[in-house]
């Protein structure tokens, strides 16, 4: 679904990520993990096509997305759920959920969510669809972030750091959100330091330093490693 070819991107002279290659097949979850400043918020950004600074090629559904713009990226099927959540605090939930105009890419695209299935997915936005954005707890804001990029019909999904911040509790109701997200066809890659949640809802780990990927895992490694990649992450 998903191919990146040497990617490296710049902040003027300061190199952030450096020759990334990476691949995401369809119905997958993919978690980045690395320390501050590793360069994962960078990668996501060249993806969606918002950091312009970089070199590199991008695939997406097959086809060359490399010189398309953010917004073309997106009618395309790529989703992006940024680490603030953008969302409007002096909205309503539901507001919020119906600010994008849910309409389909060119040559009929992804599928858009309507509203009631929103709700189905995710009960408690349902409940407090009438609240203002600034109302919501951190889980609730995650939550109405991740729906308003279902709504546009996102077959990826590129999340960062969407459990930071969070409790035990709503990490794992996250955790069920993704699981359901994954069971309706739509594949996600996230930032995710978090590497016990990780292991419970992704399939495939990369790990990146200085701007590389040094370690690609599976569920089973990054379990049997997860003390030393706390420490090294320095949770
Ligand atoms: P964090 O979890 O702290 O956001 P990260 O792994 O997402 O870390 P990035 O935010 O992608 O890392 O940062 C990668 C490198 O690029 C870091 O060295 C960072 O200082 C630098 N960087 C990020 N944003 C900018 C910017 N707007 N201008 C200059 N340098 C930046």
């Amino acid at each position: 679904m998903l191919r990146v070819d040497g990617l490296s991107a710049w902040y003027g002279e300061a190199q952030a990520l450096r020759d990334v290659s990476l691949r995401v097949d369809e119905g997958e979850i993919v978690t980045l993990v690395g320390r501050n400043g590793a360069g994962k918020t960078t990668l996501l950004r060249c993806l969606t096509g918002l950091h312009t600074g970089a070199s590199g090629t991008i695939e997406f559904l097959g086809e060359d997305i490399t010189a398309l713009g953010p917004h073309k990226r997106a009618r395309r099927g790529l989703g992006y759920v940024p680490d603030d959540r953008g969302v409007f605090a002096t909205l309503s939930v539901e507001e919020n959920l119906l600010l994008p105009p849910a309409r389909p890419a060119k040559g009929g695209g992804p599928e858009a969510w309507p509203l009631d299935r929103v709700y189905e997915t995710f009960p408690r936005l349902k409940e407090r669809r009438r609240f203002s954005g600034a109302k919501l707890s951190g889980g609730e804001q995650q939550m109405l972030a991740l729906a308003r990029v279902l709504r546009t019909g996102a077959r990826l999904l590129l999340c960062d750091e969407p459990t930071e911040g969070l409790s035990p509790l709503i990490v794992a109701q996250i955790g069920d959100i993704l699981r359901e997200v994954k069971a309706a066809g739509v594949t996600v890659l996230l930032i995710e330091q978090n590497v016990h949640f990780a292991a419970t809802v992704a399939d495939r780990h990369h790990l990146l330093a200085e701007g590389r990927i040094v370690q690609s895992m599976d569920n089973d490694e990054v379990r049997a490693r997860e003390s030393e990649l706390l420490q090294y992450l320095g949770i």
